[in-house]
């Protein structure tokens, strides 16, 4: 379905948007909210655009999404197409019985060019970089936004994209920080391409809980992750502890790849999440994306995830009645879609073996991508 543009929210007056963050979600919703004739302000504390992270892989169902908004031609433009196989650690390649190739492909797009092309999309003179929001008034008519250097800005709507780390959240919903999600780090990086195996993208499911690999992406360039459960903290270099663990994945490939990467090209994090929230909006306040419901990156959704938040909360204020009525019918239906996808994703963090792993991880997708798709919605 798609939205035509210039559609006016409220009768006579258009609906004026602040959107906290201009992440992957916060851009996605401003400029979805744009084609349905909303005046959208898309407020970034950095001083740029940026993304953290190498590449992400995005879902058939976050295609839709973009495709539906206009941008989907140019994000597969940018994208390699990914069928993923996992491996164990003696290097036997599967996947799991019952499930076909669409549970296992998604399109591997890099952040930086997907941020950049999502904001221009967005528009520029939507956007206000180093304004960083640190609270909001709430009010019958309008809420006020406060930013960091003592601006007030007022809107019919507060959309809470801000990250993990979320101050809409903290506001909105108080106790329910962001929180390590423990032992479990991440090591990764995006280089130019060595004369590795051009196989699709490998995922190797090693022993002593770790899991890695790596997959070829636009631009002749090739992206690699090393990702540890119940980690002791890390005291080597980015480079040795990511060696250290590739090690339990028996990839000589991986292996390779991480030689090459300069230490200062390697990424590294402590895995946080948000914990499962009682509610996601106000009257005029709502989370999106990881704001809401920031999930450990072992089911490689979260983006693609958040993603759907947008197409259920533009169409839902596009329906109306009015904002209210709209954000209480998106957290109704948001709050059971994510227990579901925290107990699938628990499925495959604690899933004993390879197999096991596999099984559950595309037990998940195929929900995902199937029954628990926003195009139900
Ligand atoms: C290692 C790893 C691998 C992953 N792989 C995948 C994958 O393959 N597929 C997938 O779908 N997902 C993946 N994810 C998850 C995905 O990266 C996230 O879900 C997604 O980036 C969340 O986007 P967001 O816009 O909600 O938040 P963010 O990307 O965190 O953006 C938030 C933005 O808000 C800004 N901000 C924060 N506070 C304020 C404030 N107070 N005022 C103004 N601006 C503010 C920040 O600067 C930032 O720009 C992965 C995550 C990790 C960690």
């Amino acid at each position: 379905m798609s939205i035509t543009a210039d559609l006016n929210l409220q009768g006579e007056k258009r609906m004026r948007v602040i959107v906290a963050g201009g992440g992957i979600v916060g851009l996605t919703v401003g400029l979805a909210l744009r084609a349905i004739g909303a005046e959208v302000l898309i407020c970034e504390q950095s001083p740029e655009i940026r993304a953290a992270g190498a590449s992400i892989g995005l879902w058939k169902n976050a295609l839709e999404v973009f495709a539906e908004f206009g941008v989907g031609d140019q994000i597969n433009a940018i994208g390699t197409q990914i069928e993923a196989w996992f491996y164990d650690a003696s290097g036997n390649r599967f996947r799991a019985p019952g499930f076909d190739v669409a549970d296992h492909s998604f399109l591997l797009v890099p952040r930086p060019a997907l941020n950049t092309l999502l904001a221009d999309a967005a528009g520029s003179e939507n956007i206000k970089l180093n304004s960083r929001i640190v609270g909001f008034e709430e009010h019958e008519e309008k809420v006020s936004v406060r930013f960091a250097n003592g601006d007030i800005e007022d809107a019919d709507l507060l959309i809470g994209a801000d990250g993990v780390y979320s101050v809409v959240r903290n506001r909105l919903v108080p106790g329910y920080p962001a929180k390590e999600h423990r032992g479990h780090h991440v090591w990764r990086a995006m280089i130019p391409s060595c004369g590795e195996p051009a196989e699709g993208s490998i995922l190797t499911v090693g022993h002593y809980r770790t899991r890695g690999g790596y997959s070829r992406t636009y631009g002749g360039q090739v992206t690699w992750m090393v990702n540890q459960f119940e980690s002791e903290i890390p005291t080597g270099t980015k480079k040795e502890e990511a060696l250290r663990r590739a090690a339990n994945l028996n990839d000589e490939s991986l292996i390779k790849l991480i030689e090459s990467t300069p230490e200062e090209a390697i990424l590294h994090n402590q895995i946080m999440f948000v914990p499962p929230l009682p509610r996601w909006v106000s009257a005029r306040v709502a989370l999106i994306g990881d704001a809401a419901h920031g999930l450990s990156p072992h089911i490689s959704a979260g983006g693609t995830l958040g993603i759907e938040d947008v197409r259920v909360l533009v169409h839902l204020l596009k329906a109306g009645p009015d904002i209210q009525t709209a954000l209480r019918a998106y957290e109704a239906n948001r709050i059971p879609h994510y227990q579901m996808v925290h107990r699938l994703s628990l499925d495959v963090e604690h899933s004993v073996d390879a197999r096991e792993y596999a099984r559950f991880y595309a037990t998940f997708s195929h929900w995902m991508l199937n029954e628990g798709s926003a195009t139900n919605f």
